[in-house]
């Protein structure tokens, strides 16, 4: 049996996203076979697309899937069959260290990370695992099950590291993006006063409406300092979730008081950052990585976006064979929230 999915010609600009067909894949003893249907589009994908990251030439992209169990290996509870699902991007092994401490994003032992280890979710089926397979409940659909492994646990994992507080003042850059937008709103859950940072002047009204107290449209370090202070930090904010990376890092990075945080979750224009020692020195400043969700915090998305707390964004919807076109417009960076393709 074969299936349609949208596969890499070469390495370069969203044309290079093709139609293609493979056979369906296998699921092995201890896996789930899983019908796509829906899977995100981030900015990771833009970045392997272009060759920037470790999926080769014929790779099928995508991380971010929801679908339905249509089979299961001979190995698994026969519970999971027919079950809806939203999967973590990475399938774990379950036994090494990390696996058993619970950092699963760090986790190279298992089948690994969609898109660049096994194939990915541009596709009508991928295989999963008992590990990466949390159920979704029918009040879920697709569309917005494939946006909380990475668009909404992304930033939970970030908030999270950067250990912030009820009361803390966050800023987040890249704030109309998939990441940004939910990292919004779940700040604000957390209890913080958000200020949120985009590129683009027309989506304030949408990030004012995520939840973000503020909006800075490119700020420079003045701007940043004058909405600290006037949120009652003159010494600086608390903490920055970093969506974009190069764009905005050295500005964001002097807005923080002494003692704060600034964790990097996206990478969108790869390029070296300015990092000043003297200034992280002084300041007892932290700048941490964050990569993707675990399980245990994927379970805990879909209970809030079960419960209302959070609401997915998806910005536009597009069939699989129409797969460049959503990376077209993913490089245009005019959408607010996450780019979806259905197969
Ligand atoms: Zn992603
Ligand atoms: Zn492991």
């Amino acid at each position: 049996m074969t299936m349609r999915v949208a596969e890499l010609a070469a390495h370069g600009g969203p044309e290079v996203l093709v139609r293609g067909t493979r056979p369906v894949p296998e699921p092995a003893a201890d896996q789930l076979l899983v019908r796509v249907g829906a899977c995100g589009v981030c900015g990771h994908d833009a970045l392997a697309r272009r060759g920037l990251l470790a999926a080769p030439v014929g790779s099928v992209l995508g991380h971010e899937v929801a679908g339905r169990v249509e089979a299961v290996g001979a190995d698994v509870d026969g519970d999971w069959t027919g079950r809806r699902v939203a999967l973590v991007q990475r399938i774990p092994c379950g036994w090494c260290p990390e696996c058993a401490a619970g950092t699963t994003a760090r986790c190279r032992q298992g089948p690994g990370f969609y898109g660049e280890d096994l194939p990915g979710g541009y596709a009508e089926y991928v295989v999963a695992s008992p590990l990466n397979a949390v159920p979704l409940p029918d009040g879920v659909d697709d569309v917005a099950g494939a946006l909380l492994t990475c668009a909404v646990g992304t930033g939970l994992k970030a908030l999270r590291t950067a250990g912030v507080q009820a009361g803390d003042v966050v800023v987040v850059t890249g704030a109309g993006g998939g990441v940004g937008v939910h990292a919004v709103q779940l700040a604000r859950h957390l209890g913080a006063v958000v200020v949120a940072v985009t590129g683009d002047a027309s989506k304030v009204a949408a990030l004012q409406d995520a939840g973000a107290t503020e909006v800075a449209v490119r700020p420079d370090g003045r701007e940043l300092r004058r909405i600290a202070a006037g949120l009652d930090r003159p010494r600086g904010v608390d903490v920055v979730v970093e969506t974009t990376g190069a764009p905005t890092f050295a500005v964001v990075l002097r807005a923080l008081r002494p003692g704060g945080r600034l964790v990097l979750v996206g990478n969108t224009a790869p390029a070296d950052l300015p990092l000043d020692p003297g200034l992280l020195i002084v300041r007892e400043l932290a700048v941490l990585g964050s990569a993707h969700a675990t399980r245990a915090d994927l379970v805990e998305v879909v209970d809030l976006v079960t419960v209302g707390v959070v609401r997915p964004v998806a910005a536009q919807v597009w069939p699989l064979a129409h797969a460049a076109a959503a990376h077209a417009a993913l490089d245009g960076r005019t959408l607010v929230g996450r780019a979806v393709l259905v197969p």
